[in-house]
């Protein structure tokens, strides 16, 4: 819903007088042409996923006027970001970049400092440079997402022929994602490890390319398919960092595998966890399990069905379980607590090899049921985890917001390695912390190769305050536990960046000091997203910017 706010000035960024930063965004508006700079002085709207704001995080855990830009500026080329990172440097304004903003869960399109101006590259560079289906890459912009290229691969008859791998919300920036880390459903769901070569702008205004396409001619030729190019492999702090802004990226797509099968089975006790992690873990790593798969919670199943939780409970404090398996009866989870959802790919012949391992391993799990497809109907969130599992963006998915009024989230995602103990650990501490804050706990296990991340998604009334700041308690118990037991978090929200960075604290925080000594080599003047990912540039450390 929209909640509009009054307000007649514009957030300006600590240390610039109002009147300085309206002149600067003059300026800017010469160098970028008047209709690509915007003041935000107009009252915040949430919007929804497809129309979200740029101006904030329309799913804030704080007081939606903590992180909030002071303008948005829409740079249309590279050359244009170098104007606008030289603009910062000159004004010392704090820049913002993002490519689409549609990072929800983990701070939106918000900056970290209040009053920065948001670099929103999508809207205007949002160009497909090229799809090669020999080699089976592309080139993209950042404003290109996950629905644009596979709507594109279909304009020019090559869905058929290869795929896009998409995370659980389509909409998103292929390049935003990337440099988050963020995961999709197909063997290319590590998007990271998928990519090749980047474009990226410097905070001082430089311009680089790694990989091959630093050659001085004629690096398009393999840019997207060796990523590594000569000397230092430098594209690994522009991901999660902010020591660059990304222009360009190659990526890798996968060829149709030529058939491609969902499968589901539930498992009836909480207890079957850790058995189960015993038998997903070598068949995963051996890839007999072949795409990064889901392990979900009763709970989250009936959540994704989108209705409100009012609709099942109306007592206070967290949903008892004999209400939610009653919930579930009617779903294909019954009166199960775990759902697998997995898929298999390759012609028939090597389908049924790999699935005959599967169900024969699966089924050594007392009770242990297979799901028929066929009996699921259209709308079932089966088929929305087998579009996504095949390369079809989907947004089903956002559907659990509608757990809470006004619902929003937050995760909360260690990674683990795939065994019986740790699972079984994470279980407990998340339930556990989840209980005494009076919360929801609906988790998903969500297996990579050899490990896998517990992803729980808190949702809460965006316009509820107490409520808000218990999620955030319970997030931040639950990042420091989980911590101390040797689980770290693999992505996290600019809220609880500091914290997390604080927890890979070895050698006496020996790689935060690293990076803060490349920030302020590359940074000097601190000016490109200051604190994204716990680190600050020199003009910001110790002044009280940590949370
Ligand atoms: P999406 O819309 O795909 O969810 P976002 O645009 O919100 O992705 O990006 C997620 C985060 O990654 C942003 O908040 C920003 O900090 C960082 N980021 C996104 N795009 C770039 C880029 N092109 N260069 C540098 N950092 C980026």
């Amino acid at each position: 819903p929209a909640k509009p706010r009054s307000r007649e000035v514009p957030v300006v960024p600590q240390g610039v007088s109002r009147d300085q930063f309206l002149e600067a965004l003059e300026e800017l508006k010469r160098e970028l042409g008047e209709e690509n700079v915007e003041v935000n002085d107009k009252p915040l709207k949430d919007g929804w996923y497809m129309e979200h704001p740029n101006t904030h995080d329309m799913m804030t855990i704080l007081d939606e006027e903590e992180f909030v830009a002071g303008a948005v500026a829409y740079p249309g080329n590279t050359d244009e970001v170098v104007k606008m990172v030289k603009w910062a440097n000159r004004w010392l304004v704090p820049i913002f970049p993002i490519s689409m903003g549609r990072n929800l869960g983990y701070g939106g399109a918000a900056p970290r400092v209040r009053g920065s101006v948001t670099v929103d590259l999508g809207r205007r560079m949002n160009k497909i440079l090229d799809i090669n289906p020999q080699d089976y890459t592309c080139l993209v912009e950042p404003g290109v997402s996950f629905y644009g290229l596979y709507e594109e691969l279909g304009r020019r008859g090559l869905r058929e022929h290869m795929w896009v791998d998409t995370p659980d919300l389509g909409g998103g920036s292929i390049i935003g994602n990337t440099v988050d880390r963020g995961v999709g459903y197909t063997p290319y769901g590590d998007h990271w490890a998928c990519h090749s070569g980047l474009e990226v702008v410097l905070p001082t205004g430089e311009v680089i390319r790694t990989g091959m396409g630093a050659l001085t001619e004629g690096g398009e030729n393999t840019w997207g398919v060796f990523p590594y190019g000569f000397g230092p492999y430098s594209d690994g702090i522009f991901s999660q960092s902010n020591f660059g802004i990304v222009t360009k990226m190659g990526m890798t797509l996968m060829p149709n595998p030529g058939g491609h099968e969902s499968f589901m089975y539930t498992f009836p006790k909480e207890e079957d966890l850790g058995p189960l992690m015993e038998i997903i873990r070598p068949l995963r790593i051996s890839t007999i399990l072949e795409n990064v798969a889901q392990l979900r919670h009763v709970t989250q199943t009936i959540a994704a069905a989108g209705l409100p939780k009012s609709h099942f409970f109306s007592g206070s404090g967290t949903i008892p379980p004999e209400i939610i398996h009653s919930a579930a009866a009617a779903s294909p989870v019954g009166d199960h607590t775990w759902a697998y959802y997995g898929m298999s790919y390759g012609p028939p012949h090597i389908r049924s090899y790999k699935l005959a391992i599967i169900d024969a391993e699966f089924s050594k799990i007392p009770g242990c049921r297979k799901i028929d497809p066929s009996t699921l109907p259209e709308d079932e969130y089966f088929w929305s985890r087998d579009r996504i599992a095949s390369g079809t963006p989907d947004i089903h998915e956002l559907r659990w917001v509608n757990w809470a009024p006004n619902g929003a989230h937050i995760a909360f995602s260690p990674v683990s390695p795939i065994r019986s103990a740790d699972a079984t650990k994470l279980f407990q501490l998340g339930k556990r912390i989840h209980e005494k804050y009076g919360i929801d706990f609906m988790p998903a296990f969500i297996v990579g190769l050899r490990e896998m991340h517990l992803i729980v998604e808190i949702v809460f009334d965006r316009d509820d305050r107490e409520e808000k700041e218990r999620a955030l308690e319970c997030l931040r118990d639950m990042v420091d536990e989980a911590a101390r037991e040797g689980y770290g978090e693999y992505r996290t929200h600019l809220v609880l960046m500091d914290q997390v960075a604080g927890t890979y604290g070895w050698g006496g925080g020996a790689l935060g000091r690293f990076n803060e000594r490349l920030k302020d080599a590359l940074d000097p003047n601190g000016i490109l997203a200051p604190g994204r990912c716990g680190i600050w540039g020199e003009r910001y450390r110790g002044r009280g910017w940590e949370m």
